[in-house]
């Protein structure tokens, strides 16, 4: 007998969480499923934004993307729009936090020779003090 829930062509149920590219074991896609706890500033169906546990500015908070991405050198021409949603994301945050006009710093480290530590894409947002050139 035909079960018309279980057609593959009936949409998800309204109440069933969205699916999203993930990895086990990944710190932030622990942190975006809330199995480990962070102070999030901005959700939208792209990306989250939280505070960073080890702040290095007044102002230290990451965007990262939903889906599991592990670093900026992996990602392709698909990924094109929601790299820029994450920057527009940086800069409205920077923004609401009172730096538009101060000015502030978007840094995403790609790979363990630039310092990435976690292996899922992140844009850093720091202000808040003034920031030397070049990096360290
Ligand atoms: P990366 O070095 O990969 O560019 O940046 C990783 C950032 O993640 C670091 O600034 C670090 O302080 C932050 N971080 C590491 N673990 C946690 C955590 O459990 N929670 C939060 N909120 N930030 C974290
Ligand atoms: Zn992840």
């Amino acid at each position: 007998m035909s079960n018309p829930s279980s057609s593959s062509s009936s949409p998800p149920p309204p109440s069933s969480p969205p699916e999203h590219v993930s990895k086990a074991d990944c710190l932030f896609c622990k942190i975006r499923d809330g199995q480990i706890p962070a102070t999030i500033v901005y959700r939208d169906e792209r990306v989250l934004a939280f505070k960073d546990i080890g702040p290095k500015a007044p102002l230290h908070q990451l965007v990262i993307p939903l889906d599991h991405i592990e670093t900026l050198a992996e990602a392709a021409p698909a990924h094109e729009a929601l790299l820029g949603h994450m920057m527009l994301t940086a800069a409205q945050l920077a923004r609401d936090a009172g730096h538009g006009d101060k000015g502030f710093r978007v840094v995403m480290n790609s790979g363990v020779g630039a310092g990435q530590t976690v292996f899922h894409l992140h844009l850093h947002i720091l202000a808040g003090r003034s920031f030397g050139w070049p990096p360290g």
